[in-house]
């Protein structure tokens, strides 16, 4: 039991607290909670496999303490946030956040985002040569990307909007992310560039391009890669 991942909550509504520190527990990890910003960076003293962390905090945005955890601790951040905090979850992602869940949230869903999230931190990042996803496999020494064994006919933008999603399967990237690394970082607002090329990309990827199986919107915020 001593090996479980260790979860520590950040979030001061006591009820959010302890069914998430529940579900955590039913499912095998070790959670502990704390209710303030301070207390969290206390806590990382010793540090977690996984953070979770509101966006409402009595002493210190979440934005602003996820900034401040990112230059101490490079493990994986779940946000939780309400509805009414769209602006601040994306804040919260280029911050430095790895994922998020917009509250009420089943218990299925937290899960679901944490194996995933322990998954991921547990291989590293995924710079495998090869890369599968369903019927696509991205062969990143050839600079290819095939659907069914057969090669696609990519742009090089819609080569790198692909392979940058594809650093980071399953997780969402947002706008800006992806228009600093795939256009530069004089072009992070251009988000018409980002949707043009994601519409040509899925062209080509997706059997209905209407209806992606791949390549998947989070609406207001980025896309992410299907991860399986
Ligand atoms: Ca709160």
């Amino acid at each position: 039991m001593s090996d479980a991942p260790r979860v520590l909550i950040v979030e001061d509504d006591a009820s959010i607290a302890q069914f998430v520190a529940a579900s955590l527990s039913a499912s095998g990890l070790l959670p502990s909670s704390v209710a303030t910003a301070g207390e969290a960076l206390a806590a990382l003293a010793r540090p977690p496999q996984l953070l979770v962390v509101d966006l409402g905090l009595p002493d210190m945005d979440g934005v602003d303490l996820i900034a401040q955890v990112r230059s101490v601790w490079s493990g994986p951040i779940l946000v939780l946030s309400a509805r009414t905090q769209e602006a601040q979850k994306i804040a919260a992602l280029d911050a430095g956040a790895d994922d998020y869940l917009t509250k009420p949230f089943s218990v299925g869903e937290l899960l679901a985002r944490v194996r995933a999230m322990l998954r991921r931190a547990a291989t590293g990042p995924v710079q495998l040569p090869l890369l599968r996803v369903g019927a696509l496999v991205l062969d990143r020494e050839a600079h290819q990307l095939q659907r069914d064994g057969v090669a696609l006919h990519l742009t090089p933008i819609e080569f790198r909007l692909f392979e940058r999603l594809a650093q980071v399967p399953g997780k969402v990237v947002t706008h800006r992310q992806l228009l600093a690394d795939v256009w530069g970082s004089d072009q992070v607002d251009q988000l018409q560039y980002l949707r043009i090329y994601m519409g040509h990309l899925r062209a080509k990827i997706e059997a209905d391009p209407a209806q992606p199986r791949y390549l998947l919107t989070e609406l207001g915020l980025g896309y992410r890669l299907a991860d399986e």
